[in-house]
């Protein structure tokens, strides 16, 4: 719809100069319309009572401690499952790396979902008791995930997965940051679990802003051409630092967090419900919440209320404009 492409225009607008309106075009045309439209009709598909995987941003600094998250990613995410469980009564499972479930703990709790247990998840919401979230590690040995993935699979029955800057490894199994330098140790490797999601036909849909994210594979020659180290990295690996792993419905964006205020507004106009959006009151509460738990604006290497080096007010502005863009519908 038009409030779908007025939310793509918006949260595609390249203010960080990061190169991601090549990515928007190019997800687009892949897509064939709206990518927020797309990636709204996916969770809105999610029956009611179903299961959704979500991951996102993670360890940040890899080779000094697995202890720092960033903190692009996590309010988003915590966004998407809270309209998850108000418009589905949704079971949502968060995987992280276990360094990290404190924060994203403190950031989903301040997106009002309580961390409960897989079982006690189960109780909640056929009493649709209380929003409820469940944290589960993953593991970061390369031996293992291969194991737990199709484990994981089997047991959850997702119905849906959902990535949001959540780094990917390119074609050598090297995870990348940005700038090129391989930072995979400490890491969880949940993009394996995706590409065992994807060849199973379960749908994934993920959100980046720079390349280097799962769900990238969609656009991958067009990381290799847009992005800096796309094509050849600094590690010496012999790739580039985008991510092999792609998805259903890929968003780009000039920060992920704004990909998934987005999507959470174009789900709200499709309930027709206002519960469903990410308020500007939220995000304030949840830049706060992440600055607590110690998760570091990456770009300017300090922890505090800047997401991507974009001051707090941008956040809360754009949440305000999906809100606006949406408005009429609700
Ligand atoms: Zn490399």
């Amino acid at each position: 719809t038009r409030l779908d492409n007025r939310l793509d225009q918006l949260v595609n607008i390249d203010m960080g100069e990061q190169g991601v309106e090549h990515l928007f075009e190019a997800a687009r045309a892949l897509q064939g319309g709206s990518l927020l439209g797309a990636a709204a009709e996916a969770p809105m598909a999610v029956p009611e009572g179903g299961t959704v995987v979500l991951t996102t941003g993670s360890v940040s600094r890899a080779w000094i401690t697995p202890d720092l998250g960033e903190n692009d990613g996590p309010s988003g995410a915590a966004a998407i499952a809270r309209a998850l469980v108000l418009a589905r009564n949704t079971t949502c499972v968060m995987l992280w790396e276990e360094t990290l479930l404190p924060a994203i703990r403190n950031t989903c709790q301040t997106a009002g979902l309580f961390p409960v247990t897989l079982e006690q998840a189960a109780i909640a919401r056929a009493d649709k008791s209380f929003a409820t979230i469940v944290m589960l590690p993953y593991a970061t040995e390369d031996e293992v995930w291969q194991a737990q993935a199709t484990q994981m699979l089997k047991d959850l029955k997702p119905d849906l997965l959902f990535s949001t800057e959540r780094v990917g490894r390119n074609e050598f199994g090297v995870y990348h940051s940005m700038r090129g330098i391989d930072y995979g140790m400490g890491r969880a490797r949940v993009d394996c679990l995706l590409d065992e999601a994807l060849a199973r036909g379960i749908p994934v849909v993920a959100v980046g802003d720079g390349g280097n994210e799962i769900g990238m594979g969609k656009v991958a020659d067009h990381v290799k051409t847009h992005v800096p180290y796309g094509d050849t990295c600094q590690c010496g690996c012999g790739g580039g630092i985008g991510a092999i792993t792609g998805c259903d419905v890929l968003v780009t964006a000039a920060c992920s967090n704004w990909g998934c205020t987005a999507i959470a507004a174009a789900m709200a106009a499709r309930a027709g419900n206002a519960r469903l959006l990410h308020s500007p009151g939220r995000e304030a509460l949840l830049l706060d919440a992440m600055v607590a738990s110690g998760l570091i604006n990456s770009t300017h290497g300090i922890v505090d209320d800047s997401v991507d080096g974009f001051p707090r007010h941008s956040h809360l502005a754009v949440a305000e404009l999906c809100r606006t863009i949406v408005s009429r519908a609700l």
